[in-house]
Parts: C-alpha cells; structure tokens; sequence
C-alpha cells in the first residue's frame, strides 16, 4: 500500500503534476470531481479528504453530508490534453461514510459488492463496450445543434466524413492515457461515430466507459464539435447504443469456451444468456435509464426490440459473436451510453449469475430475423419485447429482486426518486407530434 502511494506521489513529481480531479460519479452517472493541489495528494491517497455529499444526485440528507473519497491509485491518469507543466491528473475514487464504511449510494461500490459475490464463485467478468456518439455543431453562441458535419455514411472515408479529425485526435488522446483501441469508424447515421477499446477486468471497464465520454466530450469542445451520448438525438435514424460483449473468466481461462461442445460455447454461457434474458426487462431501467432511451429501442434501426438470442443474426436482444477461445463472448445489445456504467455492469453481472446459480436454460436461438414475426409468431416462440418506455422499465424493476439486490436498497430508492421525477416532467409536456397530430382534427 505505502509502496503504490509512493509511486504516485514518485509520478506526480516526475510529470509535473499540480492539481488532481478526485472523481466519482452520482447515481445517474454523472461524473464529478473534486479537485485538489498535488500538496493536497498524500492526504487524499489516505482516504483523509472530506466532501460534501449532499450536493450530489441521489446521495445524502444535508445533516449526514460529510462523505470521505478513497481514491483507487490504479486510476491515476495525467490529462494529456492540459499543459505538461502545471498538469492536471485524475483519480478515480470510492466514496465512504465518515465511520469508514463503504457508502451504499456510491456507484462503484455497488459494482464492486458484485465482483466480490462472483469472485467469491470463482468468476472474474470482462467487458468490451461500443459505445456510439453523435457529432454537431454548435451555433454562433458556442450552443449544440442538431445538425451535423457531415453527410457520410457507415465506414466512409474523407473528404466525407469531416469528423475524422476530431475522431483521430480523441484515438490519440485515449491512448495517451492507457486505452487500447482496437476499432474507430463513422456509423450508420450522418454526424455518428464509435470507438471500441479492449475488454477488459470490469471494474476497470467502468472507470474507462465514464472517462471515455468524458474525452470525447473534451475533445470534441476542442474541435468546435458538441458530442452527445443522448441515444436517440434524431427521429427517423439510428440511435447510439452501447452494445455491452461480456464473458466471465475462471482462473484466467474462458469459462464461456467449451471446445467440445457443438456451438463451442460452455453450459455457463447459456446459462448467463438464460439470466439476462429473464431479467432483461427490470435491468432495462438500469442499461436504459432515460425518457430518450425507449424512442431508440423501436424496429428499424439496428436497436433490439425483442427478447431472444442468436448466433448468426443482429437483430436480437443477444448475439454471440462466432470467435471462440479466448474471444467467446456474448454481446448485450440493448445498453445505451447514457446508462451508469457501474450500475449496468453490476446489474447485468447479477442476472447472468442468477442464471448461472438457478440453471436457468435460454430459450433456442432464434436465426430467424425477429422484425419479420408476425405478433402470434413471436407469441409462439415465447419471445416476449423490452419495455416501451421508461415507467414500464421502472415497473418492472422495482418488481425484480435481483436487479434491486445489484443497486441496493439505497441506489434503488434514489434512482426510482429521480427517475420518476424525470418521467413526470416528461409527461405533462405537449410534445410538438400531439399538435400535428390533433390541433386540426378535433
Ligand atoms: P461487433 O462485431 O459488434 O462490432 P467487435 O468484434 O467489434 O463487435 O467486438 C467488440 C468488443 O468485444 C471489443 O471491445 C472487444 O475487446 C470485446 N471482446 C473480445 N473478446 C472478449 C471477451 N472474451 N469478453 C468480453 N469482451 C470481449
Ligand atoms: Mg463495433
Ligand atoms: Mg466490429
Ligand atoms: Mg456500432
Ligand atoms: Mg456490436
């Protein structure tokens, strides 16, 4: 421990640190930082330094508000983008109660409380994001439009695809700061872009997912773009998702790689499509968590609708991509970026375990494309859909224990606060459609 400390502190030093972002996130996932002088750096890796928590979304009453972070030395990342003398660097924190126990409405403890119970079963999870963002100009006032740079399609090249620069130099910017990236592209949409980086250990996943729209948002801003992760900023084109591939690690080795069965997938893998297929419509809350959210999970834009698995196909809920080995996998299509990155996990890691401890059979894949099913088709191969809005995702939340177990009664109850808030404000609003639709007709 004192040697990590004195590493960091050795760095800070070397690359002339002189102030440091302690983050976290609310329950919304929402990043916030509190930053501090490198003076202030040796107290804060002791886990000394106090918040007020009662500002942030879903925390504290104000009468119980001092919070204390403890910052995971293993997130220590230097800006690159800030100037190299006087820089600024980041941490990563968990956040505490001032008895020094882990406190229940702090995100990454909950993902953390769900490593803990699979590891305790032996199983390390991995997760590989794709996260998809929208690129736009801003107007004479430096205020996002919706309109984009571009006019380019899927894998476009330049002169097209006028985003590139900015794309190239978030790539450049994330290395910088440890990611791997493995694939960089323009989307399906004019103005949408996605960079996929390496699988990796979960917890760090999640730290890298907040950090990463976090860049791309800096940088964009850099490049007189606005980057969104709103996952349906356009009616009539696609949305940005963040399909979530996952696989689960038994001493190193693929637990979801069976070379002797026929598909080359273990009897756990199928078990874990089995949890999350049961539970799908709960953790949707989780991995969906805005009004927005259900205006992309509708036919004909690439976003699930139903509740089925394939091994071929894309248009279900859950694909498994044909790479085996190392590389076996399971891909969550119906997770958005707006979601809390620690909050998804740790829900879809409870289902899948869920799955796993109650041997719950997924039901026959499905290579059919699933758009082209008539209702009673659908009806007879059991294949149920994802809520059409978030209240309907909340409903089912608030009546799934499992998915409840992996936020916590704490994060539950906030979230549902908060989320209800959210669909109310929604609800009362006339929406620019219902004038069209009705203004003239009655
Ligand atoms: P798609 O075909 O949907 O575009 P990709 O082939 O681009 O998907 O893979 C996306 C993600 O899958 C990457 O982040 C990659 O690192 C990740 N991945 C690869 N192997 C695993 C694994 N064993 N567990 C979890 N994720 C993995
Ligand atoms: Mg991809
Ligand atoms: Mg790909
Ligand atoms: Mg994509
Ligand atoms: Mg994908």
């Amino acid at each position: 421990e004192a040697a990590v400390k004195n590493e960091i502190l050795a760095k800070a030093r070397e690359m002339q640190v002189k102030f440091i972002r302690l983050q976290f996130t609310d329950i919304l996932g929402v990043l916030k930082n509190v930053a501090i002088t490198v003076e202030q750096l040796e107290k804060a890796l002791d886990g000394e330094l106090m918040f007020d928590g009662s500002s942030i979304e879903g925390f504290v009453r104000i009468e119980e508000s001092d919070m204390y972070l403890r910052p995971d030395p293993s997130t220590f990342v230097v800006f690159p983008w800030r100037p190299r003398e006087g820089a600024v660097a980041r941490l990563m924190c968990d956040v505490y109660n001032p008895d020094g126990t882990p406190f229940e409405g702090c995100p990454r403890n909950a993902l953390k409380k769900a490593l803990a119970e699979a590891a305790e079963m032996g199983y390390s999870m991995n997760v590989g994001p794709e996260a998809e963002f929208f690129l736009f100009q801003v107007d004479e006032n430096g205020q996002p439009t919706l309109k984009t740079h571009d006019n380019a399609g899927y894998f476009d090249l330049t002169p097209v695809d006028m985003g590139e620069n900015a794309r190239r130099s978030m790539v450049l910017t994330l290395e910088d700061m440890g990611f791997e990236i493995e694939a960089s592209h323009h989307e399906v949409a004019p103005g949408q872009h996605e960079i996929d980086f390496k699988y990796g250990d979960a917890l760090d996943v999640a730290d890298k997912i907040v950090t990463f729209k976090f860049v791309v948002r800096t940088i964009a801003q850099r490049h007189g773009l606005h980057a969104t992760f709103m996952p349906k900023p356009i009616f009539g084109i696609n949305g940005s998702g963040m399909h979530c591939h996952q696989s689960l690690f038994v001493d190193g080795k693929n637990a979801f790689y069976d070379a002797g069965s026929p598909d080359g997938m273990s009897q756990l893998a199928k078990y874990y499509i089995g949890g999350l297929m049961k539970h799908a419509r709960a953790f949707a809350a989780i991995t969906n968590p805005t009004v927005n959210s259900y205006k992309r999970l509708v036919p004909g834009y690439e976003a699930p609708v139903y509740i089925a698995w394939s091994e071929r196909n894309r248009s279900p809920l859950i694909r498994v991509p044909a790479k085996r080995g190392m590389s076996t996998r399971i891909e969550l299509r119906c997770p958005d970026p707006s979601c809390n990155p620690y909050l998804a996990i740790a829900a879809m890691l409870k289902c899948g375990m869920d799955g796993i401890k109650n041997k719950i059979e997924p039901a026959t894949p499905c290579e059919k494309n699933i758009y082209h099913m008539s209702p009673a088709e659908r009806a007879d191969l059991g294949i149920g859909s994802l809520p059409a809005s978030l209240m309907e995702a909340m409903q089912e939340l608030s009546a799934d224990e499992v998915v409840k177990s992996a936020l916590g009664p704490h994060i539950f109850e906030k979230f549902i606060e908060a989320k209800t808030k959210e669909w109310d404000s929604f609800r009362v609003q006339v929406h620019p459609w219902e004038v069209e639709e009705y203004l003239s007709k009655f």
